[in-house]
């Protein structure tokens, strides 16, 4: 199961209009979104989206030796 990693690919930010702040893996170091699981609880569409990131995180801080 590997993944291509882009060079640039790192810990971002995500902050939400709501105030929230989410870490999650991206290209991006920082990213803004105008609604999150936390203010949009039925936004099932972006709560999907949220989990595979933090999949995706939780593998990056694995390989990384980070908790
Ligand atoms: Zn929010």
């Amino acid at each position: 199961m590997k993944e291509g990693i882009h060079p640039n690919y790192g810990p971002a930010k995500i902050t939400c209009a709501c105030g929230a702040v989410f870490e999650t893996g991206s290209t991006k170091k920082e990213m803004r979104v105008e609604s999150c699981s936390n203010c949009h609880p039925f936004f099932t569409g972006r709560q999907k989206m949220l989990d595979n990131a933090g999949g995706r995180v939780d593998k990056f801080k694995k390989r990384f030796g980070m908790k």
